[in-house]
């Protein structure tokens, strides 16, 4: 028997790690210590009721378990073979059949791709990831295929750049091999600054070794030796992990000189951002590691001709890198299987806010948001209203309502003034004011411009102070015209798309909902 502990930073947060302690004592003291295994695995998906367990091979959830459960899990379930009902999902416990993981919701809907390991290993070591066909895929991309034949599979994945802006990955890929240079560079973003988004340190924290193949094949397909991993440095966890799989990797032959002695070196380092925003614009990364300030800086010449050191470089987000190894290994054909016309394979979300199941999900592209939020995210807590989701971030918009039927897909989204942005998903009910949620991100993307162009850095100040007066309650029939055109002009002449987009939350509110700028405009609420 296996115990699967959850051992992400929200269950870390929750008490995970005195709870693991206590166990290991309990079955050492009963004598179970040999036949049952506690494996602490990367975030399992479902923070809202951490610390989690899964048991092997039974598939028995068990939730918001403390140090106090110890005793009675151990003498009733694993001693005397009687699960121990208490402790299932909320919706299970009172019935009698012993509920399997996949008969709650939560994760019944989802289907993995990226987060397949999520879980499901212990992603401190490399045995259990090559297990579950770690590295095949990169061993297949360097001993078996031409550089043009990994593109191809890529192209045929339809896989779009997860980040945010949906850029086709293999065309991207294409276009840093065609380009010539001495040097080219793989890079991956997992700076992840959107606030209410962590998808890409989850899933660091959940399969490192995913990270590193996914950027081993990108490195064969364009002709590079040399990668960065770009994380932010409050990612410590992630971090630890990714030094520890980069080691082992190492040391098994799977990254370096030679790897799987196909005569290909390639080597990874990773690179601790500061926390900036605009560094995840990746100009700006790409100046962050070369030592500068991280400022973006116009295209063209775009980063596929010119990069980092001004080589050759592409950037892909940590979500499309774990989307790699599969794509490879099953073929472009297998992933495109899933999802829509233009939107191929899943996508991860970090759902928060007022929503009853927080966590990390792996939707099917198509998905209609409101499977998203009341089947896997179980809803709005207390039975309020649903008022709308904020869907990517602060470049993103809010999906009221009556667009909750929209499916998933990057061009749907964006037809009702949301993108689909790197995957931060957060539910706001009916006691949510609008006005004040726009401010609030404008305030966030206002401290992070970076200052370079003056429609940025004068402009989202600008919206801000009306915004305020707005909120306030100081608000004048014309700020709202005012609003109207700031933003045009942010998002016709800023120089990067964090200033391009930086008016969308307000754009997006005004649009669904202005009876509450009118509210405290006239009324002086
Ligand atoms: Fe800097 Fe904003 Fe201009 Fe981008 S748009 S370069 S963040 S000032």
């Amino acid at each position: 028997m296996q115990l699967m502990l959850c051992g992400g930073t929200g269950c870390h947060a929750t008490g995970s790690k005195p709870f693991q302690e206590a166990l290991n004592a309990e079955l050492i003291n009963r004598g179970l210590a040999d036949e049952i295994k506690v494996v602490e695995t990367g975030c399992n998906g479902f923070c809202a009721v951490g610390p989690v367990m899964l048991v092997q091979p039974e598939g028995i959830f068990y939730q918001k378990l403390s140090v106090d459960d110890v005793p009675e899990l151990v003498e009733e379930h694993f001693l005397k073979g009687r699960p121990v009902p208490r402790l299932f999902f909320k919706e299970h416990m009172s019935k009698e059949k012993i509920p399997h993981i996949d008969d709650i919701p939560f994760f019944s809907n989802q289907v993995y791709r990226a987060m397949k390991n999520k879980g499901a290993i212990d992603p401190e070591v490399i045995d259990e990831y090559i297990a579950r066909e770690g590295y095949f895929g990169s061993a297949k991309a360097l001993n078996e295929m031409k550089s043009e034949e990994i593109i191809e599979e890529m192209l045929s994945s339809g896989l779009r750049g997860r980040g945010g802006a949906g850029f086709p990955t293999g065309l991207k890929w294409k276009f840093a091999h065609s380009s010539i240079g001495d040097e080219k560079y793989v890079l991956c973003n997992a700076d992840e600054g959107d606030p209410g988004a962590f998808m890409d340190r989850s899933i660091l924290e959940s399969d490192p070794h995913v990270v590193l193949e996914g950027m081993t094949i990108a490195a064969k397909a364009i002709g590079a030796t040399k990668g960065y991993i770009y994380c932010r440095t409050e990612y410590q966890l992630a971090i630890r992990r990714l030094e520890i799989a980069i080691a082992q990797a190492k040391e098994y032959g799977l990254l370096g000189d030679d790897i799987l002695g196909s005569g290909f070196n390639f080597d990874i380092e990773i690179y601790q951002g500061a926390g900036a925003f605009v560094c995840g614009e990746e100009t700006a990364l790409m100046r962050s590691i070369e030592g500068k300030r991280g400022m973006p800086r116009p295209r063209p010449p775009f980063p596929a001709q010119k990069g980092l050191w001004d080589k050759p470089t592409i950037l892909n987000n940590v979500e499309t890198f774990a989307n790699v190894p599969q794509i490879i290994l099953k073929g472009g054909e297998w992933y495109a299987s899933v999802g829509t016309e233009k939107s191929k394979g899943t996508k991860v979300f970090a759902l928060s806010g007022d929503v009853n199941n927080i966590g990390l999900v792996e939707v099917p592209m198509g998905l209609p948001i409101r499977t998203l939020v009341y089947d896997i995210g179980g809803g709005i807590p207390k039975k309020r209203k649903f008022k709308a989701v904020q869907l990517g971030g602060p470049s993103g918009g809010c999906v009221p309502e009556q667009h909750l039927d929209t499916p998933i897909d990057y061009e749907e989204i964006a037809k009702v003034g949301a993108i689909m942005g790197s995957g931060g998903a957060i539910v706001m009910d009916d006691r949510t004011c609008m006005v004040d949620m726009a401010r609030f991100f404008m305030d966030f993307i206002q401290e992070e411009s970076c200052g370079k162009c003056t429609p940025c850095r004068e402009g989202t100040r600008r919206i801000l102070e009306i915004l305020e007066r707005i909120c306030e309650g100081k608000g004048e029939e014309s700020d709202l015209k005012s609003l109207e055109e700031l933003s045009e002009v942010a998002s016709n002449s800023a120089l990067c798309g964090l200033g391009q987009t930086a008016a969308n939350p307000v754009l997006s509110t005004m649009r669904f909902f202005m009876d509450e700028y009118k509210a405290h405009i006239f009324e002086k609420r």
